[in-house]
């Protein structure tokens, strides 16, 4: 028995995908998997070991003994490598390109895969990434591609890191947020794309509370087709 639909939120980033994922799986009820948390993980643990992000054999090895879990504490969901809360360790901007090296790695994808959908297997997720609705769970029930203008998401993504004490400048965040679109979008292993089936949704001028709305407007539509 599914616990409930799996709803895919894939975009570029800045696009907004966490905020409302967040409270679309706060509103229903549902499990949210940042996807892009685990690849941050991934590359966090790749550099504490000393191991290339772009070197395949030594990525494998670390992969076979790789534990990442994801946790709510106190509602909030915190990322967890072998046991240790990295969730602030991870959301720096180092971290973003190091995901985005190790993100083109076979074996770190494969296994991060197998843990997404050991998650997702029973339904009732909100889950974001890249590839959520074209690779990991094609067969997700409703599926957003959520974009904004890349001048947009970089103002976005240089608040977020302000308002962590970071000191960012917002060209150099602009150039960042379009290097990682580029080699999102350009990789061979599941690039960055809109599944043919996903509404696509710009949040250029859109609060995340409108896009909310909008999710649970085609959720609730879907979930009429389903019944
Ligand atoms: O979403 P977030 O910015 O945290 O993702 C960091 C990086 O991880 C992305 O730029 C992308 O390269 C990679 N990623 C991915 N597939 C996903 C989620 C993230 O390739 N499903």
């Amino acid at each position: 028995m599914k616990r409930g639909c799996i709803i895919a939120i894939d975009g570029p980033s800045g696009a907004g995908k966490s905020t409302v994922s967040q409270e679309l799986a706060r509103r229903l009820n549902y499990l949210y998997l940042d996807t892009g948390a685990m690849y941050r993980a991934a590359a966090l643990q790749a550099k504490r070991l000393g191991v290339s992000w772009d070197d395949p054999q030594e990525l494998a090895r670390m992969c076979a003994k790789l534990e990442i879990d994801l946790v709510l504490k106190k509602g909030k969901p915190c990322t967890l490598l072998f046991g240790e809360d990295v969730s602030e360790a991870i959301r720096m901007p180092e971290m973003s390109m190091g995901a985005s090296r190790v993100s083109a790695q076979q074996p770190v994808r494969e296994k991060l895969w197998e843990l997404q959908r050991r998650i997702g297997r029973e339904g009732g997720i909100v889950a974001e990434g890249r590839d959520i609705g074209t690779v990991v769970f094609p067969e997700a029930e409703c599926k957003f591609y959520l974009d904004a203008t890349p001048e947009v998401r970089a103002r976005r993504r240089c608040e977020e890191l302000r308002g962590k004490g970071l000191a960012v400048d917002y060209t150099s965040t602009l150039e960042e947020v379009q290097k990682r679109d580029r080699d999102d979008q350009q990789r061979a292993l599941a690039p960055l794309r809109p599944a043919p089936d996903a509404v696509i949704i710009d949040s250029t001028d859109l609060t995340p509370d409108e896009v909310v709305e909008v999710l649970l407007r085609v959720v609730a539509e879907a979930a009429g087709r389903l019944r």
